[in-house]
């Protein structure tokens, strides 16, 4: 049986809007799930619902196959990390990790035994007398984290923990939580807006959009497998390339660029005749230069980027636009012509009408 379960969830606030729409997934225990979409797509909404914060307007939450919707914050033995630390600054790092150990009325012993312990999981040990206002952003951060995961609890809630903190900590912070959720186990729900946190986190992804899920899976499926438009340019930097067009004579056009798509479509070409389609490839799934069981595509350099281990170039073929990742010493002269192959293996198609990826 499922730790978690979520079933047709959904919300609508007081005034009427409906924020998540028959939200249904089934959470095992252990698992790190991370819930990504852009701004605004209702993954705070679904993260305070299974906290107890929020109520849910339609549907039915289980804890361990009971029903949890009328259970209180506390009774669903969950614990949350905000974005805005909430330490107490008038508190040191020990009392702040020990305050529910201490409100509970546990024993000074154990307390202690139990902070040094957290603080060891968290590399806390030579800051327990020190105040909040003396730490980094990353150690605050590792503090509010303490003081959640001190309590046994079943669930562990993070919503965006590190947007306050600059790039350099985030990639630091991120490899920690990783190592916090192997020493503890605990199973993790944890929303980002950002997909490359999502990817290297989570066990599962739940990628949201306007309140509907889009698509669950873990990192591998939604990159290699995504199930629409929408999840293929959200996963992966630099977003997926989209060629959208009509389909004429089983083919579509890419600039001046004719790419013979009725070879991937197979049995379906007559189907997708003169229906829109979009035709998806990564930027870091092409070859310079023309090479067989490939789409060949001649365009020109408008732009290149060169990011160390790898460049982008934007290129153009008339109206139409994409973006290639390639070797530094690769890297094509803005405005040079050039022409790059994309593997037949390579190619997503999509419907045009559906946005739906065909198998
Ligand atoms: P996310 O976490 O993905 O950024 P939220 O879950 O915070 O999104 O919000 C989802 C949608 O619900 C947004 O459009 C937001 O404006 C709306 N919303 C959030 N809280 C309320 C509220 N209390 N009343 C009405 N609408 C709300």
């Amino acid at each position: 049986m499922s730790y978690l379960t979520l079933k047709n969830i959904n919300k609508i606030y007081p005034n009427g809007y409906h924020a998540v729409h028959d939200f249904n997934l089934e959470i095992q225990k252990g698992e790190f799930i991370v819930f990504v979409g852009p701004s605004g797509c209702g993954k705070s909404t679904t993260l305070r619902m299974v906290a107890g914060l929020e109520d849910i307007s339609n549907g039915e939450f289980l804890i361990d196959g009971k029903r949890a919707n009328e259970m209180g914050p506390r009774e669903r033995q969950i614990a949350m990390v905000f974005q805005s630390y909430a330490l107490y600054p008038q508190m040191t790092v020990f009392d702040n990790i020990a305050f529910g150990l201490t409100l509970q009325g546990v024993d000074e012993d154990v307390i202690e035994e139990k902070v040094k312990n957290t603080a060891r999981i968290l590399g806390l040990t030579d800051y327990l007398d020190r105040f909040p206002r003396a730490l980094s952003g990353g150690q605050r951060q590792r503090v509010a984290i303490g003081r959640a995961i001190i309590r046994k609890v079943g669930v562990f809630l993070m919503d965006e923990p590190l947007s306050n903190l600059d790039a350099k900590q985030r990639v630091t912070m991120r490899s920690e939580i990783a190592q916090i959720h192997r020493n503890t186990g605990a199973t993790t729900i944890y929303v980002t807006h950002d997909q490359t946190e999502a990817m290297t986190l989570a066990d599962r992804i739940v990628v949201m959009k306007e309140g509907y899920i889009q698509q669950v899976g873990t990192p591998y499926d939604l990159y290699y497998e995504p199930a629409n438009v929408f999840v293929a340019g959200f996963i992966g930097e630099p977003p997926m390339n989209f060629v959208r067009g009509k389909v004429k004579g089983g083919k579509l056009t890419f600039g001046k660029n004719v790419l013979d798509v009725a070879r991937k479509l197979g049995d379906k070409a007559k189907k997708y005749e003169g229906k829109e389609l979009v035709f998806g490839f990564r930027p870091e799934h092409i070859e310079l230069g023309a090479r067989s069981n490939a789409y060949i595509v001649k365009a020109q350099v408008e732009l290149t980027e060169m990011l160390g281990d790898n460049t982008n170039i934007y290129i153009i073929a008339d109206d139409d636009k994409a973006i290639l990742k390639v070797d530094p010493h690769d890297t094509p002269k803005v405005d040079a012509d050039i022409e790059f192959s994309i593997p037949y293996e390579n190619v997503y198609l999509f419907d045009g009408e559906t946005e739906l990826v065909i198998k």
